[in-house]
């Protein structure tokens, strides 16, 4: 079955639609060439489409082979799993001899073990066949080109009376905080609340919970399944995202006008430049590539990359010259100042790579605008 591309709806199949995002050319984020590869890189378009029929906010077209890297698990990532699958427990959803199917991503470690530490059976490839009780999908569906075989996959293995739970970043949180930088190539749909109800229904489900988390500027778990009863919160997370303007492209474009102040980015590092201070970054993320690009931002200005990650170490970020380093090698180089791309990491970076701020550098947030950390009493 052909995969839509371009002007078709990745859901609806509707070819009503306009780019509400348009990157221009950029590399694929996933594909971090050896540090030793020239440049420059193969660059694709990277624009965001918005079905004006069913409301999906989607990749216009994608790269060639996007192969996401498995990253090395954050703390704050795993910590959300144990958080979510601990509210699916409280839900009813999990116990002792139920089956559970899993629809998993590359962002992070599968929910199958912990599940099955529950008491759960755990369906793998050889039960094709066995209903699941519970069908989980970790961050699986936006991986997906098409979003409609997709959702009937995920429908399709669910018993009767089973439950349907995504955990996914919204396109809610990345209009109303400006994550412009979220679009990447490999990631098909950007689900809104009200889009994503309206989606499932048309498979005979619709959502029945939504929970809302701070993870990422803010990750929901939602639960769907047949004859919904959403309470009052699951609607007003809806209505919120709704008001916000996630079914209106005008609203969205101004994830564009978000996207410009990129320059900030860059005007803050040229100022570090002159004031003889020397910048780098934590987090070869995947949310960096963007940010990096659409900045122009090369090593006279970002010297290196730190992350914890082997597969990426040796390696430089795409479309640019710098380098992804061990975190030894990034307290080596004595940094005056760390740029950390993901802000939830703060603590948890900070525990890990103490010899920044012992050497004297300091950690700075992007959130948007380059802030320097808050530093607490030295422990
Ligand atoms: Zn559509």
């Amino acid at each position: 079955m052909p995969v839509p591309t371009a002007t078709q709806c990745r859901s609806c199949g509707d070819s009503d639609g306009e780019v509400v995002l348009d990157l221009g050319r950029q590399p694929s984020w996933d594909r971090m060439p050896w540090a030793d590869v020239p440049l420059p890189d193969p660059e694709f378009d990277l624009q965001m489409w918005f079905c004006r029929s069913c409301s999906l906010a989607q990749l216009r077209c994608d790269a060639d082979g996007v192969d996401e890297m498995f990253a090395v698990e954050p703390r704050a990532v795993a910590e959300q799993s144990d958080r979510s699958i601990a509210r699916l427990d409280a839900e009813g959803l999990v116990g002792p001899g139920r089956t559970v199917a899993e629809f998993g991503s590359p962002h992070g470690e599968s929910w199958l073990a912990r599940l099955a530490g529950r008491g759960m059976d755990a369906l793998g490839d050889g039960d094709a066949d066995r209903p699941a009780d519970l069908v989980v999908d970790f961050y699986g569906l936006l991986h997906e080109p098409d979003q409609e075989a997709a959702l009937s996959a995920r429908v399709a293995a669910l018993a009767p009376g089973g439950t349907l739970a995504m955990q996914m970043l919204s396109l809610g949180t990345v209009l109303v905080e400006r994550q412009w930088y979220d679009l990447r190539h490999g990631h098909h749909a950007y689900w809104s609340l009200p889009a994503l109800d309206a989606a499932l229904r048309r498979h005979g489900l619709g959502v029945h919970r939504v929970f809302w988390y701070p993870m990422s500027g803010g990750t929901v778990l939602v639960t769907a399944r047949r004859d919904p009863e959403p309470d009052a919160a699951t609607l007003r997370l809806i209505e919120a995202e709704r008001a916000a303007g996630v079914t209106d492209a005008a609203a969205l474009r101004g994830l564009q006008r978000a996207a410009a102040d990129a320059h900030e980015l860059r005007d803050w590092l040229v100022a570090e430049h002159d004031a003889g201070r020397t910048v780098a970054a934590y987090g070869a993320a995947s949310r960096s590539v963007p940010l990096i690009c659409h900045a122009g931002l090369h090593s006279g200005l970002l010297r290196m990359v730190g992350d914890a990650s082997p597969t990426k170490q040796g390696r430089r970020m795409p479309g640019t010259d710098i380098p992804v380093v061990t975190p030894d090698e990034l307290v080596a180089a004595r940094p005056d100042r760390v740029l950390l791309f993901l802000a939830e990491l703060a603590d948890e970076v900070r525990d890990s790579v103490p010899g920044i701020e012992s050497a004297g550098g300091q950690w700075v947030l992007l959130d948007p605008a380059p802030r320097v950390l808050e530093l607490s009493p030295a422990s």
